[in-house]
C-alpha cells in the first residue's frame, strides 16, 4: 500500500512552521510497513487543494491530511477533500454534542462557528480528538483510505496512534519469511539472485551477511492472508531454485537447531 502525507496550511509553505507532522507520520507509517512515496504541502488555498487531492487520489492508495480542520473561514481541508470526492456534508448530531461537551469540560461557551466541525462527509467516520475540538475524519472512498488529521502534533499523534494505525492495518496484512543460507558468499549469492533482487517491488528481498552465513529476508504486502502467502510462495520457490544446496532453513532457525533435528531423525 503506497502513502501520501499532505500537509496543509500556509504557515507550512511560509517556512513559519516547521513541518513534523509529515516527518513523524513518515516515521510511523513507514514502521508498519507502509511505502510512503510523496510529501506534498500545501496553501490554504481551496483550487491548490483540489489539485493536490486529485494528484494523490492517481497515485496512492492511502492519503493522509494533516491541518485545516478547525472552526475558522480558513480551514479548508474537510470541504475541499469532501468537494473533490463528490461527498456532501451533513451534520452529525454525535459530534455537535461532543464539541459542546468539550466546551463545557473546559469552562468555556463554545463559538458559533465551531458548529461548522460538526459536519462529516456523508459515508464517513469520526476519530474522536480527546484532547482537542477538531475531530479527525475516516473516509473508505472506493479502495482508498483517506483520513483527515488535525494540525496540531499533540492531537494529531494521539489520535493517529490509537485509531489510524488499526484503521490502517485493518485490511493489510504484511509477512516476513527467512531463508538461511550457509556456503557462500553475500556477493555470490546477490549474483545468483541479482535479477530478482533488482526487480523486487512486493515481496522486497534484502540479504544479511552473518559470520559465515547470509540470511535472506522477504517482506510481502497486501490487502489479504491468502494473496501474501501466495506472494511469499512463489518468491521462495524462485529463490530455491537457483540456490537451493546452500539454503539450510526456510524458518528462522539457527544452523544448531537444523542439524540437531537432522541428528535426531536418525535416532
Ligand atoms: P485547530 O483546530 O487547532 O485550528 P487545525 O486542524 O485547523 O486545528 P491548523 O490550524 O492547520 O490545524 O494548525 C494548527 C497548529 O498546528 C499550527 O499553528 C501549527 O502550530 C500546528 N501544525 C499544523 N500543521 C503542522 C505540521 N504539518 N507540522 C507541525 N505542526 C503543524
Amino acid at each position: 500500500m503506497r502513502a501520501e502525507i499532505i500537509s496543509v496550511g500556509t504557515e507550512i509553505i511560509l517556512g513559519y512552521t516547521l513541518n513534523t507532522n509529515t516527518y513523524y507520520l513518515s516515521n510511523k507509517l513507514s514502521e508498519i510497513g507502509i511505502e510512503v512515496l510523496y510529501h506534498s504541502s500545501v496553501k490554504d488555498d481551496p483550487y491548490l487543494l483540489e489539485e493536490a487531492v486529485k494528484i494523490g487520489l492517481k497515485r496512492a492508495d492511502i492519503l493522509i491530511f494533516t491541518g485545516g480542520l478547525g472552526p475558522t473561514a480558513d480551514d479548508i481541508t474537510k470541504e475541499v477533500v469532501s468537494k473533490t470526492l463528490g461527498l456532501n456534508l451533513r451534520i452529525d448530531r454525535n459530534m455537535k454534542n461532543l464539541i459542546k461537551e468539550y466546551f463545557n469540560r473546559t469552562n468555556r461557551s463554545m463559538p458559533e462557528n465551531n458548529i461548522k466541525q460538526a459536519y462529516l462527509p456523508e459515508g464517513s467516520n469520526i476519530l474522536p480528538n480527546e484532547i482537542g475540538t477538531a475531530p479527525g475524519i475516516y473516509i473508505k472512498y472506493k479502495d482508498k483510505k483517506i483520513v483527515l488529521l488535525p494540525g496540531p502534533p499533540k492531537e494529531m499523534k494521539l489520535m493517529f496512534e490509537k485509531y489510524v494505525i488499526p484503521l490502517i492495518k485493518q485490511d493489510f496484512v504484511i509477512k516476513t519469511a527467512v531463508i538461511k543460507t550457509i556456503g557462500i558468499g553475500e556477493s555470490k549469492l546477490e549474483t545468483l539472485l541479482r535479477d530478482i533482487i533488482e526487480k523486487q517491488q512486493n515481496p522486497t528481498i534484502a540479504t544479511y551477511a552473518k559470520e559465515g552465513q547470509v540470511d535472506i529476508r522477504i517482506i510481502a504486502k497486501g490487502n489479504n492472508e491468502e494473496k501474501v502467502n501466495t506472494l511469499l510462495e512463489e518468491i521462495i520457490k524462485k529463490i530455491d531454485s537457483r540456490i537451493s544446496e546452500y539454503i539450510y532453513s526456510y524458518e528462522d532457525k539457527t544452523i544448531e537447531e537444523v542439524v540437531f533435528e537432522k541428528l535426531k531423525e536418525k535416532i
